[in-house]
């Protein structure tokens, strides 16, 4: 799988309203939605709705606008879906060894249970 940005992948499809979507929030840069093969009793995507592969490209190239309503866009889900509590994971995988399998950058927020330990 190529890491460079696929306008065919199945995020841009969602964000060009080619494909349904769950959304639990939408902003003017962001969108987030339920994962439709979910981890965990919670487990949310966000993505921006700009074209960035991955964390690297998004920090690299996006505006601060777009920086600051993704970040925003995250913690509102997690306040808005009840988990800043009680605690949450957020999850982005990146290219080949972090087997990304979107190449549209996404946020994973898994939450709603005890989620273990990952890292030792
Ligand atoms: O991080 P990674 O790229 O592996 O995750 C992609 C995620 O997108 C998966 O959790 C998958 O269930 C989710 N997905 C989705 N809706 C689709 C296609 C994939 O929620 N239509």
């Amino acid at each position: 799988m190529a890491y460079t940005y696929d306008n065919e992948n199945i995020f841009a499809k969602i964000l060009r309203g080619e494909i349904p979507n769950d959304t639990v929030l939408e902003t003017e840069h962001s969108l987030a939605f339920n994962d439709i093969r979910p981890q965990a009793p919670l487990h949310v995507l966000v993505i921006p709705k700009g074209k960035y592969v991955n964390y690297d490209d998004f920090a690299s190239n996006a505006s601060d606008a777009e920086i600051l309503d993704y970040t925003r866009a995250i913690s509102k889900v997690c306040a808005m879906k009840g988990v800043a509590a009680d605690g949450f994971r957020m999850i982005s995988n990146a290219g080949r060894d972090g087997v990304q399998e979107v190449p549209h950058l996404h946020v994973h927020i898994l939450g709603g249970r005890d989620l273990g330990r990952m890292l030792n």
